[in-house]
């Protein structure tokens, strides 16, 4: 099963990914951390990224979706969340295309909602692992103790991206390129909305018995090939 996480930085994707990969078994895609394992990794790939790192210029849209490409090609038949991935328009419909070819599909599209200015608090809260990169947050996600890590016991750090100023720009960026893919997957009636004010266990009892829901359908799918309707 493929699933997408999309929604604006801040408003929770990462904490529920954490868990979806802990529960039910998901292999976390996150293009930001694969980008820096290929570089470690010293690929092909991961080389002519550091040349554009190096020389000041953003990794560009193709190099990303190889990556992805990769990845997914050899994770096979797992199930996969991408989780930062597809970003804009363009990419979505280059992915898609690729994802026809070996004919798969995104299964289910949850589609987070929050207002910017809860997302401003969310980010100026947020801490992360050091080692293990698990999510907290000062108020609403505290550690057991204050600047550890309840799994690794890793050091707490602020990201350094997430001053206010970065995040108001971060967010623009998102309301501009990334939004407009809620429309664009809704067209493929995949979309699930999540409100992402609720708790993190109320969001993510939502995510998982949706995912058990189309899992359902899916065993159901190879019995009958029917076609699924979401609402
Ligand atoms: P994203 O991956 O979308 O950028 P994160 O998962 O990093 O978002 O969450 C941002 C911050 O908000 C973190 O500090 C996290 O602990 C906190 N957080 C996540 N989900 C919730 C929630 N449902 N309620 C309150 N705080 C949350
Ligand atoms: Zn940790």
């Amino acid at each position: 099963m493929y699933v997408l996480f999309l929604g604006p930085p801040g408003c929770g994707k990462g904490t529920q990914a954490q868990h979806l990969a802990e529960t039910n078994s998901f292999y976390q895609l996150s293009t930001g951390n694969l980008l820096r394992a290929e570089i470690e990794a010293k690929t092909e790939l991961g080389q002519k990224m550091e040349t554009l790192y190096a020389s000041g210029k953003l990794v560009d849209g193709d190099l990303v979706l190889k990556m992805v490409q990769k990845v997914v090609a050899s994770e096979g038949a797992k199930s996969i969340l991408f989780d930062g991935f597809p970003r804009t328009v363009n990419q979505a419909t280059a992915f898609g295309s690729f994802l026809q070819s070996i004919d798969k599909k995104f299964d289910c599209v949850f589609s987070f909602s929050l207002a910017d200015s809860e997302i401003l608090d969310r980010i100026s809260g947020r801490m992360t692992c050091a080692d293990c990169k698990a999510v907290y947050h000062t108020k609403t996600n505290p550690p057991k103790t204050e600047d550890v890590c309840d799994k690794c016991e890793g050091k707490l750090v602020k990201r350094t991206d997430d001053s206010r100023e970065s995040v108001k720009l971060r967010l623009e960026e998102y309301h501009r390129e990334t939004e407009p893919l809620k429309e664009f997957y809704k067209k493929e009636n995949v979309v699930f909305e999540i409100d992402a004010s609720q708790s993190i266990e109320a969001v993510s009892k939502q995510i998982s018995n949706e995912i058990e829901a189309i899992s359902k359908y899916k065993g159901n799918k190879e019995k009958t090939s029917g076609t699924y309707s979401r609402r």
